[in-house]
């Protein structure tokens, strides 16, 4: 099943997406309380996607592919404000110098939870969607300000929707700037696999319905420029894309 958020002129909702049909059917209230449908439906090309959750918080893995193995998680956040849509630009601030695109794989949390085992994981997860990490280098290399580096307004797209009932642990990542792909990889890449990073992310927080877990992203991540667009195409999920801007020519 794919769900969205989508706009209808002033409003808000999640949908439950058919791509063969090209429509969407409306949803009353969340669907981490369950799909009730309203019974209308609109065609797809006349809705707007919006990011397919509002998370409370966004969790960003690190270092969780290429050769080392960190001993332990390592964990950043991203605050909701960085949550973005599809389509949506990625503003690149005036005190950056280097901002990375890292596409990548996101967990959408279904359930409140704590403690989490391994093994209870897929009861946990809602679903998956795909994710571009983005990273104001200079500012986290410099002193390590991870936080800051990932956490400017529009630095976290996600969509076009969520996927549930999908297998995460093999699944082609691709990430294309200016329909050069730039970025290859795998799910199955990971360092710690989506079960136990979703458990180890429960052992240090209460994890709530619509929050997000990236999982790290493969090698081939670089710089975004303005003028950019970029697409984060994960199998079995769909395509995300969104251009690239200036903040200082946007901003008025
Ligand atoms: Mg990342």
């Amino acid at each position: 099943m794919l769900i969205a958020r989508v706009a209808i002129g002033d409003n808000r909702t999640y949908a439950r997406v058919d791509t063969d049909a090209q429509r969407v059917d409306l949803l009353s209230g969340t669907p981490f309380d369950g799909i009730r449908l309203t019974g209308e439906s609109r065609p797809l090309a006349e809705v707007r996607l919006l990011a397919p959750t509002e998370p409370s918080k966004v969790l960003v893995a690190g270092r969780n592919y290429g050769d080392v193995v960190t001993p332990d998680l390592v964990l950043f956040m991203k605050p909701s404000t960085s949550v973005v849509g599809p389509g949506s630009p990625v503003l690149l601030p005036p005190e950056a110098a280097e901002v990375r695109y890292e596409g990548e794989l996101a967990v959408v949390v279904g359930r409140r939870c704590r403690d989490v085992p391994e093994a209870d994981v897929d009861q946990v997860v809602f679903g998956y969607t795909c994710a571009n990490d983005v990273t104001a280098w200079d500012i986290g290399a410099l002193n390590g300000h991870w936080t800051k580096a990932k956490s400017f307004d529009t630095f976290c797209p996600l969509g076009p929707w969520i996927r549930s009932g999908l297998d995460p642990t093999n699944l082609a990542l691709r990430t294309i700037v200016n329909g050069e792909i730039r970025q290859n990889g795998s799910t199955k890449e990971m360092n710690r696999g989506v079960r136990a990073l979703v458990s180890r992310c429960s052992t240090l927080m209460t994890l709530l319905p619509g929050d997000v877990i990236l999982t790290g992203t493969p090698a081939g991540a670089g710089v975004l420029r303005p003028g950019d667009e970029l697409t984060v195409q994960i199998d079995g999920i769909g395509s995300l894309t969104h251009p690239v801007e200036d903040q200082r020519t946007t901003a008025q």
